[in-house]
This record gives C-alpha cells, sequence and structure tokens, in this order.
C-alpha cells in the first residue's frame, strides 16, 4: 500500500478499533488508490480520503418494543450517514444479530463507491439493528419496525437521507416503516424510503434489480473473451432477494443453476434449481431450504456443507460478508471457475480476491457488480418524483443500460490505470475519483 494511504489507514484502525469488517472495506479500497494519489495531489493537499472515512454523522439510538408474550425487548438500532456528496445519502438497512456499529460502517464505505458508480445522484449511507426477525410473528416484525422508525424519522427524508432494504428487511418490513413514518410525519412522502409495494410507489424491477444486475454485470465480463452464460454450469450461495432473482436472470440467459445455499447448509439440483419453489419456501414461507430437497426429488441437500464444493464455471456468491474464502476460492479454481461476480456485500475475503485474479478469473467486486439494487431504488425515486411509474420493460432496460454502464466505466478505468480486467481496481479508482471531486468542489465541508 502507498505510505501516504498506510499513515490514513492506520489513523482509521486506531480511531475506529475492534470494527474489523470496516478496517476490511477501508483496506479493500486503499489497495486500489496508490496511483491515484500520485495522478491527484489535490486530493491529498484537501485531506479527501480523511475525509471520506469519517461519516458525516451516526445515529445509534435504542429500539424498545414489546414481543408477543408482553415481554420487553431492547434492541440498538444505527444509522451512518456516510457521504452526502452526490446527492442525499442512500443504502439499506440490515435486521441481523450480527449487525454492530463495524458492519453498518463497513457497509455505509462500501456504498458510497458503489452508488457513485451508478451515476445517479446519491450519496452513501447505511443502517440496520442487531433484531433478528427470524422466528418472529408479524405482529412483533410490525412492532419493532413502528419503534425503529420512531426514532428514525427524524433524520431521514427525500432530500436527507433514504433507507431501503438490506438483509432481514424486506417489502414486509419497509411497509411497516413506510406507514409509521407517514403517520409521524403526517406526509405521504414516497421518495422517503425505497423498496416500498407496487401498489404504493414502489417501482418494478426493484425486488429482482440486485440479482438480475449482477449476473448482467458477470455477462458483460464474459463477452469480453468471447463468453457468455448460455450452457455454463452456475452456483449461487444464499436463497435470499439477492439470490433469487441472480438465479432466475441465469436461467434467463441460457444457464444452468445447480446450487444455492442457506446458513444451515446447501441444495444440489442436477435438473436445475426451480426458483419459484425456492421462492415459495424462503420468501413466502419464510422457511429453511431443506424443505426444497424434500419436496423436490431431482435435489440433494447437504447440512452444513460448503456450496462452493460443487463444481461449476459461474460462481455468484450472494449471501453475506466473508462467506468465500481462500481455501474455498483455491477449491473452485481448480474445478475450473471463469466467473465470480459479487451478489452479496464483501462475500468473498482478500485472500480469496488474491486467488481468483492470480487465476485470470474474471472476478467483479460487490460495489460494482450489485449496484443494480441501489440504482434501481434511484430509478424508484425517480418515479415518485414524478408521480409516475414506468412498466417493466422499460425499468429493466433502464437497469441493463446502468449496468453495462457500470461494467463499461470499470473496464475503462483499469485500462487507462494500466491494469486491464482488474475490475477491483476500475471500481475502486472509478467510485473514488467520482466522489473526490464533487467533495473537492464543495470546499472544506
Ligand atoms: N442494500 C442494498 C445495497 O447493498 C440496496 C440499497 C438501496 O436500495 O438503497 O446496495
Amino acid at each position: 500500500m502507498h505510505a501516504k494511504l498506510l499513515a490514513i489507514r492506520d489513523q482509521v484502525q486506531a480511531r475506529n478499533p475492534g470494527e474489523v469488517e470496516f478496517h476490511q472495506a477501508v483496506d479493500e479500497v486503499f489497495e486500489s488508490l496508490g496511483p491515484v494519489m500520485e495522478r491527484h495531489p489535490e486530493y491529498v493537499e484537501a485531506a479527501v480520503l480523511e475525509r471520506l472515512c469519517e461519516p458525516e454523522r451516526q445515529i445509534i439510538f435504542r429500539v424498545p418494543w414489546t414481543d408477543d408474550s408482553g415481554h420487553v425487548q431492547i434492541n440498538r438500532g444505527f444509522r451512518v450517514e456516510y457521504n452526502s456528496a452526490l446527492g442525499p445519502y442512500k443504502g439499506g438497512l440490515r435486521f441481523h444479530p450480527s449487525v454492530y456499529l463495524g458492519i453498518v460502517k463497513f457497509l455505509g464505505f462500501e456504498q458510497i463507491f458503489k452508488n457513485a458508480l451508478t451515476g445517479m445522484p446519491i450519496g452513501g449511507g447505511k443502517g440496520g439493528s442487531d433484531f433478528d426477525p427470524r422466528g418472529r410473528s408479524d405482529a412483533e416484525v410490525m412492532r419493532f419496525c413502528q419503534s425503529f422508525m420512531t426514532e428514525l424519522y427524524r433524520h431521514i427524508g427525500e432530500y436527507t437521507d433514504v433507507p431501503a432494504g438490506d438483509i432481514g428487511v424486506g417489502g414486509r418490513e419497509i411497509g411497516y416503516l413506510f406507514g409509521q413514518y407517514k403517520r409521524i410525519t403526517n406526509r405521504y412522502e414516497s421518495g422517503v424510503l425505497t423498496g416500498k409495494g407496487l401498489g404504493w410507489g414502489g417501482s418494478l424491477v426493484r425486488p429482482e434489480a440486485t440479482g438480475y444486475g449482477t449476473v448482467l454485470f458477470a455477462n458483460e465480463m464474459a463477452k469480453t473473451r468471447g463468453g457468455s452464460f448460455d450452457g455454463k454450469r452456475v452456483i449461487v450461495s444464499g436463497s435470499g432477494n439477492v439470490a433469487i432473482y441472480a438465479m432466475q436472470k441465469a436461467q434467463q440467459l441460457g444457464a444452468v443453476v445447480l446450487a444455492c445455499s442457506d446458513s444451515d447448509g446447501y441444495v444440489v439440483d442436477e435438473a436445475g434449481i426451480d426458483i419459484e419453489l425456492v421462492r415459495q419456501i424462503k420468501e413466502v414461507e419464510r422457511g429453511r431450504l431443506k424443505e426444497y430437497a424434500e419436496r423436490r426429488g431431482s435435489a440433494v441437500y447437504v447440512a452444513g456443507g460448503s456450496v462452493w464444493d460443487v463444481d461449476a464455471e459461474v460462481a455468484l456468491p450472494c449471501a453475506t460478508q466473508n462467506e468465500l474464502g481462500e481455501a474455498a476460492a483455491v477449491r473452485l479454481v481448480n474445478a475450473g471457475v471463469k466467473v465470480v461476480a459479487e451478489g452479496a456485500n464483501m462475500p468473498c475475503t482478500p485472500e480469496a480476491v488474491t486467488v481468483f485474479q492470480k487465476a485470470g478469473v474474471l472476478f467483479a467486486p460487490g460495489k460494482a457488480a450489485n449496484a443494480g439494487g441501489v440504482a434501481t431504488s434511484a430509478l424508484e425515486m425517480q418515479q415518485n418524483a414524478s408521480r409516475d411509474s414506468w412498466t417493466f420493460e422499460h425499468t429493466e432496460q433502464r437497469l441493463t443500460e446502468i449496468m453495462v454502464g457500470i461494467h463499461d466505466r470499470c473496464a475503462e478505468t483499469a485500462e487507462l490505470y494500466g491494469q486491464p480486467g482488474n475490475y477491483v481496481l476500475g471500481a475502486n479508482v472509478a467510485g473514488f475519483v467520482k466522489v473526490a471531486e464533487a467533495m473537492l468542489a464543495q470546499g472544506l465541508v
């Protein structure tokens, strides 16, 4: 790492002790920025990086609620408003027991560059809670969301900060959050949240967008070497919103999707994953993937194993951070993987990324490959602002153009910096420069 960057990195670690995921996300971006510091001494002069690493505002709050048996429960709520150089803070809310400030900061930091890459006018932010929705009734989830929004509402707004979903936050939670925001503020402010239901301000294609976008990006990478998804064996980790629609788009492009997973194990289905069945089990019944194999004769369920043990040409990690380590990467490379695109945020460890890059695998980092979700959120904001709603075809066309645009921007930037095919460098540098230019123009704020 460049000496100047190393000094800032050390300072970031000292100021944010114990936040290992945040340190990892900063390191990963800094590894790419050495040549940018050489080309742009004005960024060093204006302390752009020191400022970028310090969130503009961090909000931590108590979320009290009562469970169905009448017991008081206390959770912790977070919103990190990271950077507003390009637009209102934008990014999801994650409800998962692992959430603490370090996770929210890693996600918020990534979101700044991801959102910049989309070319849309959105800044970066992230939030969430250590609340675990798993096993909770709808009524409990509603009471939690109402309590969460009773504090959050004062910090957000369509021109200020626009949350959306992430792990543990889907259409149901956004509905409860929006209802409470509307009740407290007495405003039907559609653009304050994205991922809304289709009948009340949501956008077509938003549910599909992250997964579709990941595959569209991977397809663009494959094209640079004359490849495609047609006939390819694809494995996906996760079975939530991102995984489901990544699998659907891969199938639409002619791939055979063999396997997907949840935190208990994975399924292999040689006949190709039945996506409607996964959706029914996971999204409608809120059940576990084990039930998939019980209902489908062609599938085998492997309890506790790693989905990366299945041989494939394309691997799409769509579950969570650090789910694919060095050993799994080596195995995938030996099994002939050619394309890896991150549907989740930072699912591959730095060691795994190095293995893929050294082996010449086409590797897409999440901040580029999974940007379709937030980009379509920005399209939802556009529709809300103009009180319009677009067709599926039009919205998907816009998403496709955006993903091709991100791909080309990353590829051109990597080329410009003398590392053709290095999408990690391309994404980090292109995202960073866009934000840095805006920060310079806006002065010391
Ligand atoms: N949570 C998603 C992400 O990681 C989407 C955020 C949004 O739509 O605002 O990008």
